[in-house]
Formats: structure tokens, C-alpha cells, sequence
């Protein structure tokens, strides 16, 4: 299926630009590059591509605009968040539909993240009047100290595919409310929401400079920079661990203050006294949410062995009833990968678990046809050593292994180096809080298969990150505490 013209309406609305200090602009340079539609791999526009002194360009802004901004009142600084949450919900079908065009996921999941994300401009509008500080009186009684918080400076962001909206405004959500200015870069994949996002927060009033984005082909060269400049006082990132060890490494420079929300592994654990309706529904949700490409994503399913076989059959025979298409199509439940590579990867993994003894109950095969399908793939009695269960799949695969003991489950559950989120399903209430205080993770879904949301602290330990996005924490990322010793 081609494009139509209500499709390429809504691409046409987005100005493929970059923007610096309130300027949508093209690359110094005039190149740009193409950005496709996943599920047919045809061209849906192309987008102007930023060079080192286009996104330099974009921190001189950034930096100009601090002061006046750090400045800003507050509730002015909430009031055009909550500005721009309206617009994004008033247009969330264009913009769910312009999600889906680049990135592949269903309308309906589309349409979830619009709201997602719109709901992180509602929470933060409402956390820019409640910065504040502290006032003690020293405990000698002698003096008295006072802490304040400040906004932390011009910060650079970058954000992944995945999510490609939420992501950004889990980021320029607090960063406005803070009262920090910001060069981000999305996703070259997917910078189309994160256009139309800034065009709304420019309608909404946002100052020149505030916020300036760079998109770009070549992220390393165009991005180090900005990160070594000494006028950068943050760097958040969202996406792999493996490129967030390299940003981290060129953060140490300048010890730049960094967040770092990355990879995950996350198990699924079903204890023997759960009840397998809810577990095998909140299994589809953590597993299937975004076509399995969530750093959410249940990685692992740990199934008491009892259970493990009835829940790999009932599982399968839900994931064998999604239906696979085009993330525009009616009905459709489960869109395309992001591109070859993802489905090359999938494919790679499922084939080493099956060589190493995994039985496939369901799927285990690429789509037929054009754009980067995978089939809703179950596999069963799936070995320790399968890679399936170490690496992050970010597809529809759900390898299935069996556990004899609550020691074994956590035993396996923490055997990894992400630490991000974990989901259990347990009926025994001092089980539940034995477990759940035994896992290393940032985040745990207790009888529930989602864990994301705006109002609650999001990140990892170990090697998926640290740093929290959202929450009362949220903010915290983007300003700085100064303390006062007053000699009264
Ligand atoms: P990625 O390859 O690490 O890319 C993330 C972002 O970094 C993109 O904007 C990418 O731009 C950019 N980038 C890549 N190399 C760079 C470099 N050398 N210097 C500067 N920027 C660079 O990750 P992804 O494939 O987009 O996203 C999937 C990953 O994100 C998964 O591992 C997932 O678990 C993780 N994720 C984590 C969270 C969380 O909150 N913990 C949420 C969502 C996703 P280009 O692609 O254009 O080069």
C-alpha cells in the first residue's frame, strides 16, 4: 500500500527543518536525508541533514537564551507546557498518524504515546511552581542555612525511535519547567513527532532558543561537540546502553552532569500461586506493547513449572490471533519493525535459542511480503545458555523457561547487567514484597504488565541507567541545589 493523500498530508504539515534560536532553518551544508515508512521501506519525506556547525549553531542559541530564561516566571513557564498539552491533545490524530507513518506501530498504540506524552507536559506544567528550597537553623543554633534550587543550564538531549515523542517530552517537559534551554536531537529514523512537537511548543509560546532541534545522519560526529562544549551543563539520554557508555565516556570531559536511561532486560516472573488469566494478559501487554520494541519490553518470561507449559500455550494462542499489517490498517495490532536490522537481530536470536533446544510454539519467522515484519513468536523450554534470554530482543519473541523454586526465579531474574524493570505476578502477599525487594531493578510491575507513567518515577540501576524521568523526581534532573551558610 502507497501513501495517501491524507497521509501525506499530515507528513507535508511538518516543517523538515532544523530549529535554531526560534528559526526553522535548513543545513548549513544544504544536504538532507530520507526518512521511510517501516512498513513498506518506501520514502515518506526527506529531512534537512545537520552538520557539526549546524548543531553548534543550535547551542549558541541554547546558551543565549539561558539567562532571560532561568528568568522567566514560573507559572509562565508551566502555562505554555499546559498550552502545548492541549494542542498536542486537540491534533492527537494527525500527530498519532504522523507517529505511525515513520515508526510503525499501530494507530491505536500511536495514539496511547500522543497522550503519553502529552501527559508529561500536564504533570510538568504543574511541577514548575513547586520548585523550592529549604530553610533550617544550624544545629549549633549559631547560623542558619538556606538551599535553593537553580536551573542547571543550556542541556543537550537525545532521544531514540522507540517512543519517538514521549521520550522528548519526558525530557523538554521538566527542562521548560526547570527553566533550562536545550539543543535535542531525535532519532534519524524518526524525527518527524519531534518536529511537530516543536512546532506546537513554538505556537504555544515558547521563546526563541529555549528549545532548538538538530536532526541529523551522522549523530557521533554532529553530536560529541556539543557534548566536550563547556557551555553544556546536562546531557540526557534515552536509547542503547551501548551508545550510552560512549556518551558517558565523552561527558567525563567536562564532568557534565548526565541521565542516562538505557537498554533493559526485564524478566517476567509468574509464581505457582498466580493467577494465570491476569498473568497471561499482562504477558501480552509488556510483551507486545510497541511490537516488543519497549526497554520495557517483558524480555524473559520465568514461569513457575507447573504453569509453564499451560502459560506458553495460552500465550501463543493469543499471539497467534494479532493480526500483522500496516500500522494504518484497521484491526491491526502488530505494525512492523523499525527496520532490517531489527528483523536480521530477531531472527538471529530465535534461531540460537532453536539450535540450543528451544521448541517454537508459535511464529518464529519474518513476515511475508514488503516493510520489516516478525511474527508473534513463543518459544518454549527455552536453555540458560540461549542468547534470547541475555540480549534485548526489541521484537515480538517471548522465550519461555521454567523455575522450581522462588530462590531460583530471582536468581535468574537478576542475572543480568540491565536492571531496569521487572514484572511479577504472585497472589502471596509477603511473597510479592520479598521478591519485589530482592530484584535489582529500577522498577518493578507487581500483578500489573506496565509500569510507564508520567506521575511516577521511570530509570534503571545497573546498566540500564540512572537518573529518573517523570514523577516528583523528574525535575530534580534539571536543577541544581545551592546551599547558603547565613551567619546570623
Ligand atoms: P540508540 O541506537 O542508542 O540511539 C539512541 C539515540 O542516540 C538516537 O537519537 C541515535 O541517533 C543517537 N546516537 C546513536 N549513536 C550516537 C552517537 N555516537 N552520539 C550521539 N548520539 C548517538 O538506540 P535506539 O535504537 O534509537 O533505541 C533503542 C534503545 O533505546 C533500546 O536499547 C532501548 O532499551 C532504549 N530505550 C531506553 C529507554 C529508557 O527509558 N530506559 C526508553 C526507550 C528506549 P541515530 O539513530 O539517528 O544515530
Amino acid at each position: 500500500m502507497s501513501i495517501s493523500s491524507n497521509e501525506q498530508a499530515v507528513v507535508d504539515a511538518v516543517i523538515p527543518r532544523l530549529l535554531v534560536g526560534g528559526e526553522w532553518r535548513d543545513a548549513g551544508a544544504g544536504g538532507t536525508f530520507p526518512v521511510e515508512d517501516p512498513s513498506t521501506g518506501e520514502l515518506l519525506c526527506q529531512v534537512a541533514d545537520a552538520r557539526p556547525e549546524d548543531a553548534m549553531a543550535a547551542l549558541d542559541a541554547a546558551v543565549a537564551a539561558q539567562g532571560a530564561w532561568a528568568a522567566h516566571p514560573p507559572r509562565e513557564r508551566g502555562e505554555i507546557l499546559r498550552r502545548a498539552y492541549e494542542a498536542i491533545s486537540a491534533r492527537a490524530d494527525e500527530l498519532a498518524l504522523l507517529m505511525t507513518l515513520e515508526m510503525g506501530k499501530p494507530v491505536a498504540e500511536s495514539r496511547a504515546e500522543v497522550a503519553y506524552a502529552a501527559e508529561f507536559f500536564r504533570w510538568f506544567a504543574e511541577e514548575a511552581v513547586r520548585i523550592d528550597g529549604r530553610y533550617a537553623v544550624a544545629p549549633n543554633g549559631a547560623g542558619r542555612l538556606l538551599t535553593m534550587k537553580q536551573p542547571v543550564g543550556p542541556c543537550v538531549l537525545i532521544t531514540p525511535w522507540n517512543f519517538p515523542m514521549a521520550m522528548g517530552t519526558r525530557k523538554i517537559g521538566p527542562a521548560v519547567a526547570a527553566g533550562c534551554t536545550m539543543v535535542i536531537k531525535p532519532a534519524g529514523l524518526t524525527p518527524l513527532s519531534m518536529l511537530a512537537l516543536a512546532q506546537i511548543l513554538q505556537e504555544a509560546g515558547l521563546p526563541a532558543g529555549v528549545l532548538n532541534v538538530v536532526t541529523t545522519s551522522s549523530s557521533g560526529a554532529v553530536m560529541e561537540p556539543l557534548i566536550k562544549d563547556g557551555r553544556v551543563r546536562k546531557l540526557s539520554f534515552t536509547g542503547s546502553t551501548e551508545v550510552g557508555r560512549k556518551l558517558l565516556a565523552q561527558a567525563a570531559d567536562n564532568v557534565l552532569r548526565v541521565s542516562m536511561e538505557l537498554g533493559g532486560n526485564a524478566p517476567f516472573l509468574i509464581f505457582d500461586d498466580a493467577d494465570l488469566d491476569a498473568a497471561v494478559e499482562g504477558a501480552l501487554l509488556a510483551k507486545m506493547r510497541n511490537i516488543g520494541e519497549a526497554c520495557t519490553a517483558a524480555n524473559r518470561f520465568h514461569v513457575a513449572e507447573p504453569l509453564a507449559a499451560a502459560f506458553a500455550d495460552r500465550l501463543a494462542e493469543r499471539m497467534a490471533a494479532l493480526k500483522l499489517g500496516r500500522g494504518t490498517q484497521d484491526g491491526v495490532q502488530v505494525g512492523p519493525l523499525i527496520d532490517k536490522n531489527a528483523v536480521d537481530k530477531v531472527s538471529e536470536l530465535v534461531g540460537d535459542a532453536i539450535d540450543k533446544g528451544a521448541r517454537a510454539v508459535v511464529g518464529a519467522r519474518p513476515g511475508d511480503g514488503r516493510g520489516y515484519f516478525y511474527q508473534p513468536t513463543v518459544l518454549a523450554d527455552v536453555p540458560a545458555d540461549a542468547r534470547v534470554l541475555k540480549e534485548e530482543i526489541f521484537g515480538p519473541v517471548a522465550p519461555v523457561a521454567a523455575f522450581d523454586s522462588e530462590e531460583a526465579a530471582v536468581a535468574a531474574a537478576n542475572d543480568t547487567e540491565f536492571g531496569l524493570v521487572a514484572y511479577v505476578y504472585t497472589a502471596d502477599l509477603k511473597r510479592a514484597f520479598r521478591v519485589v525487594e530482592a530484584l535489582e531493578t529500577g522498577m518493578v510491575g507487581l500483578n500489573q504488565g506496565m509500569v510507564s507513567n508520567p506521575a511516577a518515577p521511570f530509570g534503571g540501576v545497573k546498566q540500564s541507567g540512572f537518573g529518573r524521568e517523570g514523577g516528583a523526581e523528574g525535575i530534580d534532573e534539571y536543577l541544581e541545589i545551592k546551599y547558603v551558610a547565613m551567619n546570623l
